[in-house]
């Protein structure tokens, strides 16, 4: 299913969720104007994910239009989803993040989501299950551009100063494992991004993987991981408290 153009086509993430509780995301491209690729979505995946480019960002000149572009695709594939069943039928999620643009936590997730609720379906008649929040890790490009803009002192001690210890049972680090393409077990995408693979015996490798090993293991941890436990906490199915 091989879409034409960018406008035409949304990333989804199809959950597999193998037993034993390890998760696997595979991506997958369709063409959701086409009805038969819209069908051939319901029947494969069940979750969608989206983000959603926020209105009140929007700026002139020809990175405002770029972007204003990029939020009216991204209100027409929200609509077409709806037209598919995504966020209207029980069995079909369609699930928003939200990403503070810069050195910032993210609001309450539970009242940021009654107000997208609200004016996605006012301003544009889009339904959704649910919204979720996640909190930018200091890592990466995030933190070359804090650096950049002398902003990365600031958001350190945010994160360390908003540090919670109710996140701690629910960081994904205690019930997810990540394995690398090349079958390096990390404890976390951020690990993985970091090269940081698994700590401890047995080994570091998927074929060394054992359930008894593995949840009585040391999680490697570093300065990134305030970002996980700041606030509400941060996690892929959002805030944790
Ligand atoms: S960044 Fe740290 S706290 Fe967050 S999931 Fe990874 S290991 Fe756990």
């Amino acid at each position: 299913m091989a879409p034409r153009d960018r406008t035409d086509q949304t990333r989804v993430a199809k959950d597999l969720r193998p037993e034993p509780d390890v998760e696997e995301d595979k991506e997958v491209e369709v063409d959701i104007k086409k009805p038969e690729e819209g069908a051939a979505l319901r029947e494969t995946v069940e979750d969608v994910a989206a983000e959603v480019k926020a209105e009140r960002d929007l700026e002139g000149g020809e990175r405002g239009k770029r972007k204003a572009q990029s939020h009216a695709e991204s209100v027409a594939v929200l609509k077409r989803l709806n037209e598919v069943g995504y966020g209207i039928d029980e069995e079909l999620k369609l699930d928003l993040v939200f990403n503070p643009l810069g050195p910032v936590l993210p609001p309450a997730q539970s009242e940021l989501e009654d107000t997208y609720r609200r004016e996605l379906k006012a301003r544009y008649g889009i339904e959704f299950t649910r919204l979720i929040t996640i909190t930018n890790l200091p890592l990466g490009r995030f933190l070359d551009d804090m650096r950049r803009k002398d902003e990365d002192a600031r958001y350190w001690r945010l994160v360390k100063e908003s540090f919670n210890a109710q996140t701690i049972e629910g960081l994904m680090c205690r019930h997810q494992l990540h394995v690398g393409f090349d079958g390096t077990m990390y404890d976390c995408d951020f690990n993985y991004a970091l090269g940081m693979p698994v700590a401890g015996e047995p080994g570091t490798h998927i074929r060394d993987f054992a359930p008894e090993t593995f949840v009585r293991r040391c999680i490697a941890v570093g300065e990134h991981c305030y970002g996980c436990t700041a606030g509400q906490g941060s996690s892929c199915a959002g805030a944790l408290v």
